[in-house]
């Protein structure tokens, strides 16, 4: 089997599933993880189409990684003007990114019903702007957008579209099943004969999953000769989502024999996709191939003794080897060695005993509701705790919060804390604009005269998750913040009944985490952050 590029759309076309949103500095640290795992390709967007994709491409510039390429994203020039003339084109050519990928027009009925150009125009359209990027020295890819539905009506103008690509200087064409309708025989088809009429064109796949087909029609799309896979985290975009790289990651490495990963990133996949979901507020499907928590899970009543002696038997795979596990006796293993790992990385002493403690602590926590996924300050604290090499910053006496709404509308919140620092008391009140702004306020207050560099640090993110599968409690709510010191980034958690006692938890533990990395000497940078 060739060797097969991936192609990850999750920060642009992911982005088109409801609900789905990341700042610039989340987006920053999926890239970073999609490059420890391994992907070839990245498209971050388009370079300024508003303030938030400026930000990211700044930040993009001045990073380094490992096996990424970062691909900006643009279309083809508008009709009747210049390459050189278009505003679009002109900001490709300008951004840092290597790699462009322009979308363009496979299909007659898009060119006639939809731009409403000739076609013989649309054709120009594509090669004038991939030559303009050539030119300007950019690698570039083209998105035949369309291009199944636009072969079924004219093959013979869909493989115009391709050839007038490659003609320009196209590193690649990428064959889109844009409205996900396709079904595997079609994709065969189609490809068959692309390759026959343009056997030296690079050709990738890009498919949606209307179909419930977009992973089966990205497969056969290798088969049939293409090497270049794109899809999604999780399989996120609009409607149905795009094909979810993650599963044809594990497909084609272990089911289909490419080698796309060497065996410690791919033992990467399940964190990598649950760090995504956590960082989007979604919670991971449960039955997710390869990496859902229930994917390796068996039925109650078969003995785990019996499936580790021959996991074969009820397992199509070894999980461990996409970093899941099957059950309580793999997982303890995999998760043992996860720990020393991370704790080496903290720079905490560890050996089996402590991380056997920290396993079990572990599940009692996940058990509560709690998940470390996107907490790795948490998680770092936890494991202080359990190493006891753990300061807190102060000790809670009591906190109050009083949340006032008066006839004008108007919500007034005031927080009081009570703690102790050493020997010494301190009582602080202070308003905000909720409670837990109300309480951040009052504890900087308190503490933020003995700890200057608290001042430092910034909370970009407030995520709230009611859970309703804890069992018997009823329903308890699961805090996770995100905070800066503007050359880290890191998140923390808190679980209660009580969404402000949730929130506090989650708040101070990311105050007392931020001091700890800013007194040690081997404070991780945002580049990996989020890894817990
Ligand atoms: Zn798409």
């Amino acid at each position: 089997m060739a060797d097969i590029q991936l192609y990850d759309a999750t920060l642009r076309d992911g982005m088109g599933g409801g609900g789905m949103s990341l700042t610039a500095d989340e987006k920053l640290r999926v890239v970073h993880a999609l490059d420890e795992l391994g992907v070839h390709m990245i498209e971050a967007g388009f370079p300024s189409s508003n303030p938030k994709e400026e930000q990211l491409f700044g930040l993009l510039a001045d990073e380094h990684f490992d096996t990424a390429e970062i691909v900006a994203f643009g279309m083809t020039r508008r009709r009747e003007v210049a390459a050189e003339a278009d505003e679009g084109l002109r900001i490709l050519a300008e951004s840092f990114a290597p790699v462009c990928t322009l979308v363009g027009k496979s299909s007659p009925l898009h060119v006639e019903k939809v731009v409403r150009v000739s076609r013989e125009e649309n054709l120009r359209m594509i090669s004038d702007s991939i030559a303009f990027l050539v030119r300007q020295g950019k690698r570039v890819l083209l998105d035949a957008e369309h291009f199944f539905d636009g072969f079924a009506l004219d093959p013979g103008y869909a493989l115009d579209c391709a050839g007038a690509a490659a003609d320009a200087g196209a590193e690649r064409v990428v064959l889109c099943d844009t409205n996900g309708g396709s079904l595997p025989p079609q994709i065969r088809v189609a490809l068959a004969v692309v390759r026959e009429a343009l056997p030296d064109l690079a050709l990738g796949i890009h498919t949606h999953d209307d179909s419930g087909c977009a992973v089966a029609n990205t497969l056969v799309a290798v088969e049939g000769g293409v090497t270049q896979v794109q899809g999604t985290i999780n399989g996120i975009g609009e409607r149905t989502g795009n094909a979810n790289l993650i599963t044809i990651i594990a497909d084609l490495q272990l089911k289909m024999g490419c080698e796309l990963l060497a065996p410690e990133r791919l033992a990467r996949l399940t964190e990598t996709a649950h760090f995504v979901d956590e960082l989007l507020n979604r919670l991971p499907d449960p039955s997710q191939p390869y990496v859902g928590k229930h994917a390796f899970a068996h039925k109650a009543g078969l003995h785990a003794a019996g499936v580790s002696a021959a996991s074969e038997t009820f397992e199509h795979i070894d999980p461990a080897v996409v970093g899941n596990h099957a059950d309580v006796l793999i997982s303890e293993l995999s998760g043992r060695a996860t720990i020393v790992e991370k704790a080496r990385q903290a720079g905490i002493a560890s050996d089996e005993d402590f991380a056997q403690r920290v396993v079990e602590h572990v599940k009692e926590l996940e058990h509560q509701g709690f998940q470390f996924e996107a907490a790795d300050g948490s998680f770092e604290l936890l494991m202080r705790k359990e190493s006891g090499v753990y300061e807190p910053l102060f000790r809670l006496e009591s906190w109050r919060v009083l949340v006032e709404k008066r006839a004008d509308g108007k919500v007034e919140t005031e927080a009081t804390i009570n703690i102790w620092i050493a020997d010494q008391q301190y009582i602080r009140t202070a308003e905000g604009n909720g409670p837990v702004n109300a309480l951040d306020r009052a504890l900087r207050d308190a503490i933020g005269e003995i700890h200057p560099h608290l001042r430092d640090i910034e909370l970009v993110n407030f995520k709230v998750r009611i859970l309703d599968e804890a069992k018997g409690t009823g329903a308890v709510t699961r805090v996770l913040i995100d905070a800066s010191d503007g050359q880290r980034m890191w998140g923390s958690i808190g679980v209660s009944e009580n969404l402000i006692a949730a929130s506090w938890d989650a708040l101070v533990d990311s105050l007392e985490y931020g001091m700890q990395g800013g007194k040690s000497s081997s404070g991780s940078t945002i580049r990996s952050a989020g890894r817990a």
